[in-house]
C-alpha cells in the first residue's frame, strides 16, 4: 500500500511547512451494535496554514472508503485523492479548510476503533488506540507527532451509551436511540494521544482537589470504567486511591497543574498492550480487573502502570517527543516515574525498586544482548521501526539509566531539570538536546559524554570484583572490572556482606564510587578482612550485570537465601540468571539454587519470577537428557512448597500455579484432578476460576482433559477471560490434531483478535510438546512473509513470535533460521529484527545447553 509506511523524512517536510490550528472530528457509531456492519461514517475538517502556499499535501487515512474531500470549498474526487493510505491535495493557500468524509472501519485487531461483544450479555464496546499511527484508521489527519492541535470531538452512538474523550462533554442530544455526544476542544496534542471510549460502560466516578500554589483551587473529576459484566469485580475505589496518591506526587515534584482537565480511566476489552496515556482518557487492559485472586505482585503491578500513565500527562502528553526516535523521552520516563512515585507517592508497594531490579531489568538485559540492540536514542527511519521500538531497551534500560542519572546528579537536580522542561515546553515538541539543556543547568555538569556513553550508546556492561588477599584474609585489593565494547561511568555502591552469628548475611560495609574504565580499585576496602559476599551494584543504582569472585559465588550457592536485605537477595538472584542464560551457570545448578532458596523468598513478585525461570532453564538451558529429571524436581519442589506454604497466602497460591504449570507425573496429576473435583483440598487454597483453568491446562497438556470436560468448564465461564483460556487449554492437548487446529486457526483465518492469536500460539508452542511440534518448522518458515505482507502489524508480530519453533533446540533448527534469513536480505526489517531476535534466543539456549552438558 504505497505511503502506508510514513518516513521520517515524510514527516520532517510536512511538519516544516504546515501548522495545524485544529480539527473537528464527527464520528456516528451507531451502527456498532449491528454485527452485519464494517464500518462507520467519519468526517475530519481541519484548519491548517501553509507557509509554502500552491503547494501540496497529503493526510494519513486508512479506510475501505473515502465519500468526499472538499479543500477550501473546492471538491476533490477522492477516487484519484485516495490512494488507499494517503489523500492528496494540491494547491494549498496560505490558510486552509479541508474536509475529508469517509467510512472507516471497525477493529478486531485492537488498531483503531476496536469492537468487541460481550459473550455474557451480548453487548457491544468500543475504544480506541492509535499509538504509533492508527488514529488514520479512524479519522483522516497528519499522523505525526509535532503536528500539534486542538481536537474537537463529536459522537453519535446509541443512546444508552456512555461516550468519553480526551476532552469532557459539553452537550449531549438525545434523538430518538440515538444520542449525540459534543466534548470540549482538547489542549493541543499530537493524533496518536486522541482517544475515544464508547458503550454501555459501568463508570465510577469520584473526584480530586488540591489548591495550587497561586491559592487557586485545581478540581480533577475521576472516573474508572469497565465492561458492566466485569463491574462486580472491579474494585475502583483501590484505583482511584492510587490514582489520587499519583496526582498529589506529580503535582509536588513537577509543580505544572494537571493541563487536561478531568481523568478516566478505562479497562478494555482484547487490548494489546498494558495501558495507553491518552490525556484524559487513560485505557488500560481490563486483565487489571481481578477476576479471581491474584498476588500483592498483580495489584503492584497495576499501580505501577496507573502511575506510568499518569506521568506521561507531562512527559509524553503535555511535552511530546518530536518523532519515534525519541520515544524514550517518555518511555523512559514513565517507567522510571512508575517504581519512584509507587514509594514516592507512600502507597503501599514499599518494595517497588526490588520489583524493578528483578523484573524490569530482566526485560532490558535480555533485550539489550540481542543482536538488534540498540542506543537508547535510536534511529527510527520510519512508522514500522517505530513499532518494534516499543521494547525493553526504550522503557526498561531507559528506566534503569535515568535511576542511575539521579545517582549521578542527585534527585533535586534531576526534579528541578524536569520542572524546568515542562514550563520551557508545554504543549511542544522535544528532542534530546532540550532535556541534556534543563539537567545540565540544574546539575552544573556536563552531560554530553555521559550521554553519549550511556543513551546514545547499545550494550550492556558486566562487572566483575576481583579481590587479592594476604595470607591473613586481608584484602591487599578488590578491583572492578569492566567488559563490554564500550566502558562506561558508573555510579555504584559496593556491599560487604558477612554472616551473622545466626548465620544471615548481612551488608557490613557499603562502599559508593565511580567506575570508570576497564579497572577501577576500590581503595577504601584495602586492609579489610576478606568479606563472606562482595556484591556490586548494591542498591542497584547502576545499569550492568553484576559478577562475583569464586569465593562470593561459592556464598551464593550455599546462602543465596540467607542475604536478609530484600533488594540485595534480588540482586544476587538476578546476577545467578543472568549467568545462567550467559552459558555460565549451568542450568541445573540454577534450578538447585532456585530449588533450595525459593521457599525462603518473601517478595511474592520475585518468587514468581523464579518460578517462570526455573521452567525456563529446565525446558531451553538443561541439557536435554537432564530436562525429564529437572521437570520431576520441579514439581516435586512446587508440590512440596505448596504443602508447606501459609494458608491462603499469596505465595500458596503462586506455588499452585507453579504445580500446575510443572506437573507431569501421576501423583502431581492427581492432585490437580482431585483439586478440581474438590476432593482433594489444600487448607486456605481456594479453588477459584483462574486457577481452575490453569489446572485444567495442566490436566490438557498431559492429554487428560476430555473435550467434554473442557466445554463444561467454558459453559461455566462463558466470559472474554473463558474463552481465552479455553482456546489456550484446546491448543494444548498432545495430539497432531489439536495442534494442526490450532495453527490453522491461526494462519487460515484472519479472524482472530490478538488475545486468541496468543491462546493459541502459548497451547501450541508448550517446550515439552516439542516432539508433537517438530514437522511445523519448516513451514513457518515458509509462512512469514505472507503473514507479515497479509496480516496488521499487530497481529504479525504476536504470530512471527509466538509460533517461532523455539523449544527446537537443535543445530538443525538454527540453520533453517540462518537460511531463512540469508534468503531473505529483503524482506521488511521489522520483520527481520523479530526472526533475528528468536534466533538469537535459540542460539543463547544451544549455548546453555553446552555448559549444562559438561
Ligand atoms: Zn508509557
Amino acid at each position: 500500500m504505497p505511503g502506508k509506511n510514513l518516513s521520517r523524512e515524510e514527516a520532517q517536510q510536512r511538519a516544516g511547512v504546515l501548522a495545524v490550528d485544529g480539527y473537528l472530528v464527527r464520528l456516528d457509531v451507531t451502527s456498532a451494535p449491528d454485527p452485519a456492519a464494517a464500518t462507520f461514517r467519519s468526517t475530519t475538517t481541519i484548519t491548517f496554514r501553509c507557509s509554502q502556499p500552491g503547494a501540496g499535501t497529503f493526510l494519513d487515512l486508512l479506510a475501505p472508503a473515502v465519500r468526499s474531500v472538499t479543500l477550501n470549498g473546492r471538491e476533490l474526487d477522492p477516487a484519484t485523492a485516495y490512494d488507499g493510505a494517503r489523500v492528496h491535495v494540491d494547491g494549498l493557500a496560505a490558510e486552509n479548510v479541508l474536509t475529508v468524509e469517509a467510512d472507516c472501519a471497525y477493529s478486531r485487531t485492537g488498531e483503531g476503533l476496536h469492537r468487541f461483544v460481550d459473550p455474557v450479555d451480548g453487548e457491544t464496546y468500543l475504544y480506541t488506540h492509535y499509538e504509533p499511527a492508527d488514529a488514520r484508521r479512524v479519522f483522516a489527519n497528519f499522523e505525526q507527532p509535532d503536528l500539534k492541535a486542538p481536537f474537537t470531538f463529536t459522537v453519535t452512538a446509541p443512546a444508552a451509551w456512555d461516550v468519553r474523550s480526551n476532552a469532557a462533554h459539553e452537550a449531549v442530544h438525545t434523538e430518538g436511540g440515538t444520542r449525540t455526544w459534543e466534548f470540549a476542544p482538547t489542549a493541543p496534542i499530537s493524533t496518536y494521544l486522541t482517544a475515544v471510549v464508547a458503550g454501555p460502560y459501568h463508570v465510577v466516578n469520584d473526584h480530586y482537589s488540591r489548591e495550587l500554589p497561586d491559592g487557586t483551587a485545581l478540581e480533577i473529576p475521576l472516573a474508572a470504567l469497565c465492561r458492566k459484566s466485569l463491574a462486580p469485580h472491579f474494585d475502583a475505589e483501590e484505583i482511584l486511591g492510587v490514582t489520587k496518591l499519583g496526582l498529589d506526587f506529580f503535582h509536588e515534584e513537577f509543580d505544572y497543574p494537571y493541563p487536561f482537565g478531568k481523568y478516566d480511566q478505562a479497562f478494555v476489552p482484547e487490548y494489546n498492550i498494558g495501558a495507553m496515556e491518552n490525556p484524559g482518557c487513560v485505557t488500560f487492559k481490563e486483565e487489571f480487573v481481578f477476576r479471581s485472586k491474584v498476588t500483592d505482585a498483580a495489584y503492584e503491578a497495576r499501580a505501577n502502570v496507573v502511575l506510568h500513565e499518569m506521568a506521561h500527562m507531562w512527559f509524553g502528553d503535555l511535552v511530546t517527543p518530536r518523532w519515534w526516535d525519541d520515544l524514550w523521552l517518555k518511555e523512559s520516563f514513565a517507567d522510571f516515574m512508575g517504581s519512584y512515585a509507587l514509594i514516592g507517592a507512600r502507597t503501599r508497594y514499599s518494595s517497588a525498586w526490588v520489583t524493578f531490579a528483578n523484573q524490569r531489568k530482566a526485560w532490558a538485559y535480555r533485550q539489550d544482548q540481542f543482536p538488534t540492540t540498540h542506543p537508547i536514542t535510536a534511529d527510527i527511519r520510519d512508522l514500522e521501526d517505530a513499532k518494534l521500538n516499543f521494547d525493553g531497551i526504550t522503557y526498561a534500560k531507559g528506566a534503569s539509566v535515568l535511576k542511575q542519572l539521579v545517582a549521578y546528579v542527585g534527585s533535586e537536580a534531576f526534579f528541578e531539570g524536569a520542572r524546568r522542561y515542562f514550563k520551557r515546553h508545554a504543549f511542544g515538541n522535544t528532542e534530546l538536546g532540550d532535556l541534556l539543556d534543563v539537567l545540565e543547568e540544574t546539575s552544573g555538569r556536563d552531560l554530553k559524554s555521559w550521554a553519549a556513553a550511556w543513551l546514545q550508546t547499545a550494550g550492556v556492561n558486566a562487572l566483575t570484583p576481583q579481590v587479592t588477599t594476604d595470607a591473613e584474609g586481608r584484602i591487599t585489593e578488590l578491583a572492578v572490572l569492566q567488559d563490554g565494547e564500550v566502558p562506561r561511568p558508573h555510579r555504584i555502591a559496593v556491599g560487604l556482606y558477612d554472616r551473622d552469628a545466626d548465620g544471615a548475611l548481612l551488608c557490613t560495609e557499603r562502599i559508593e564510587l565511580d567506575v570508570t574504565g576497564a579497572r577501577t580499585v576500590v581503595a577504601e576496602a584495602v586492609g579489610r578482612r576478606r568479606p563472606d559476599l562482595v556484591l556490586l551494584n548494591d542498591e542497584d543504582l547502576t545499569y550492568c550485570k553484576i559478577r562475583f569472585d569464586a569465593d562470593s559465588l561459592e556464598t551464593l550457592r550455599t546462602g543465596l537465601g540467607d542475604i536478609r536485605d530484600e533488594l540485595a537477595r534480588a540482586l544476587a538472584w538476578s546476577a545467578v540468571w543472568n549467568l545462567t542464560r550467559d552459558g555460565l551457570m549451568p542450568a541445573r545448578d540454577y534450578v538447585a539454587l532456585v530449588l533450595r532458596f525459593a521457599g525462603q523468598e518473601g517478595n511474592i513478585g520475585v518468587l514468581q519470577s523464579l518460578h517462570a525461570q526455573s521452567k525456563t532453564a529446565v525446558d531451553l538451558y538443561a541439557a536435554p537428557e537432564w530436562r525429564a529429571e529437572g521437570a520431576r524436581k520441579l514439581a516435586d519442589g512446587a508440590l512440596n512448597e505448596l504443602r508447606a506454604a501459609v494458608p491462603g497466602s499469596d505465595h500458596q497460591l503462586a506455588w499452585a500455579r507453579f504445580l500446575a504449570q510443572t506437573a507431569g507425573g501421576a501423583e502431581h496429576l492427581g492432585l490437580v484432578r482431585g483439586l478440581l473435583a474438590g476432593s482433594a483440598r489444600i487448607d486456605g487454597l481456594e479453588v477459584d476460576q483462574e486457577l481452575r483453568w490453569s489446572l485444567w491446562l495442566a490436566l490438557a497438556a498431559a492429554g487428560q482433559a476430555t473435550d467434554e470436560e473442557l466445554a463444561g468448564e467454558l459453559a461455566g465461564d462463558n466470559t472474554a477471560g473463558g474463552k481465552r483460556q479455553y482456546t489456550q487449554c484446546l491448543a494444548a492437548r498432545p495430539t497432531p490434531e489439536a495442534k494442526a487446529a490450532a495453527w490453522s486457526a491461526v494462519t487460515d483465518s484472519d479472524e482472530l483478535p490478538s488475545a486468541l492469536v496468543e491462546a493459541n500460539s502459548a497451547g501450541f508452542a508448550i517446550p515439552a510438546q516439542r516432539d508433537l511440534t517438530a514437522l511445523y518448522a519448516a513451514p513457518y518458515f515458509k509462512l512469514l512473509e505472507r503473514v507479515w505482507a497479509e496480516r496488521t502489524i499487530e497481529i504479525a508480530m504476536r504470530i512471527v513470535s509466538g509460533f517461532f519453533p523455539i523449544a527446537q533446540t537443535n543445530e538443525q533448527t538454527l540453520a533453517e533460521a540462518d537460511a531463512w534469513l540469508d534468503g531473505h536480505p529483503q524482506a521488511a526489517p521489522a520483520l527481520r529484527r523479530l526472526v533475528l531476535e528468536r534466533r538469537d534466543d535459540l542460539a543463547r539456549a544451544l549455548r546453555a545447553q553446552a555448559c549444562d552438558r559438561v
